[in-house]
């Protein structure tokens, strides 16, 4: 083959993450695309001999997808903290620092301009990060705004799947008939957008944060019988949920807590063939889902979207209040034996985002100002920790057949690391460098010398 366009092929040992060809030597991008993934000589075959070829030093790996990263909310609060030319480790260091903050938005809404900035801001420190793709999990109307003029000037480089939060129990949104008749009105559904920008499920709350005692329990949080909140009446969300899987959208629930997860799970298992198709999420799922439950939601392929990063925050408190319960919290390795589809993400930048950080607690089970990890019968394999940064959250992010693997046909979204992941020391695993990163062939970061 000889095309107009000549392909570049790159040399490097690349963990593809594909099942089928796990390892590759080479892979060869033409545009935005993938052409040719196996030995050198197999991929020259494939792309011609006019390609031209760049040996890379460091390890290849599809680009990171974060699947729960509040992503221009926080550009907007690194706008308010820090100057422009800041770096990735003052904009972690500050989100840790002002983590409690709760009024650094400013008196005026933010223009779209501000809002544009703020992406242009954020998005160079996650591509840092390995990071290509994100899942906004809770993007209000403003934000839609924001994503969609920062797309329309060319200046969007992360890919973005924005889940269209509908506050029910607001004055907004007061009910599930007005949120019904507010997605009724928009004209779209989940899946709308392209490969840059699409549309994805609603995000709705079943019950509140674990540390406030909000999440909702089957076992009382302590000797009254006090249970968490319910933030919406079993009967009006599984009539949401209904509604939704026969208009052409796609739930992602927050849902904390064991009864919680079980109440969306019996709602989501009756919505039939649009769980799969819309990818229907359970945000969190962490605190002490039953094995029926996790098998239930498996069972109808509800991804579990679960976040290493609350439990490296919230796991030294979960421990003060519910004491043994806590061992168990954020059961990544029950969620995969039972077949489900992980996948991760951070909650970011409020919670801490750096992927290396989260893989690690996700094998290491510590958490943050504690020398006793938690269970280690949740642990899990650096493997599985990239699978559902890469494979799993690419599923969330309604793109597995084209996004999240190093694989001919696949949009080439991906990242040089020094080395590889899975061949190191776990706690060198959180000063392993990104060098590179590529969106659709184009190189979003490259580190400096
Ligand atoms: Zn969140």
């Amino acid at each position: 083959m000889s095309a107009a366009f000549p392909a570049t092929i790159y040399v490097a040992p690349v963990v593809t993450m594909d099942a089928d060809r796990p390892m590759a030597d080479a892979f060869a991008v033409l545009c935005d695309r993938i052409v040719g993934v196996g030995s050198v000589d197999e991929v020259r075959a494939l792309v011609g001999a006019d390609a031209s070829v760049v040996e890379l030093s460091g390890v290849v790996l599809p680009g990171l997808i974060d699947a729960h990263l509040h992503m221009e909310r926080g550009g907007l609060k690194a706008l308010s903290y820090l100057p422009e030319d800041a770096t990735l480790a003052a904009f972690i260091e500050t989100m840790r620092r002002t983590f409690h903050d709760a009024d650094w938005a400013g008196a005026e809404p933010p223009t779209l301009d501000e809002r544009v900035k703020a992406l242009d801001v954020v998005q160079p420190w996650l591509h840092a990060l390995g990071i290509t793709g994100v899942v906004d999990p809770a993007s209000t109307i403003d934000e839609m705004r924001g994503y969609q003029e920062a797309h329309r000037r060319g200046r969007l480089t992360m890919r973005t799947l924005a889940m269209p939060y509908l506050p029910i129990g607001t004055l907004e949104i007061p009910d599930v008939d007005a949120a019904i008749t507010h997605l009724d009105g928009t004209g779209v559904s989940t899946g709308f957008g392209d490969d840059m920008l699409r549309v994805g499920p609603i995000k709705v709350y079943a019950d509140g944060e674990a540390l406030k005692g909000q999440a909702y329990l089957d076992e009382p949080w302590d000797s009254t019988g006090y249970r968490g909140l319910q933030r919406i009446e079993d009967a009006e969300f599984a009539r949401l949920v209904d509604w939704c899987a026969n208009n052409g959208w796609g739930v992602g629930t927050h849902a904390v807590g064991s009864a919680a997860i079980a109440a969306v799970t019996a709602a989501y298992r009756a919505a039939g063939p649009a769980v799969v198709d819309r990818r229907f999420q359970l945000i969190h799922a962490y605190l002490e889902p039953s094995l029926e439950t996790i098998r239930a939601a498996a069972e109808a392929r509800v991804i579990a979207s679960l976040q290493p990063s609350i439990i490296w925050h919230n796991g030294r408190g979960l421990r003060a209040k519910l004491g043994d319960r806590a061992e168990h919290a954020n059961p990544v390795r029950s969620w995969l034996d039972a077949g489900a589809t992980v996948a991760f993400g951070s909650d970011g930048p409020f919670f801490p985002f750096d992927p290396r950080h989260l893989i690690w607690q996700a094998v290491t089970r510590r958490v943050e100002g504690e020398d006793q990890p938690l269970s280690m019968d949740e642990a899990i394999t650096v493997d599985d920790a990239l699978a559902a940064y890469t494979t799993g959250a690419a599923y969330a992010a309604m793109a597995d057949d084209h996004r999240g693997m190093i694989r001919e046909g696949y949009i080439a979204d991906w990242a040089l690391w020094e080395a590889d992941p899975r061949s190191i020391a776990i706690d060198d695993l959180r000063r392993l460098r990104v060098l590179r990163t590529d969106v659709g062939g184009r190189t979003v970061y490259r580190r400096a010398a």
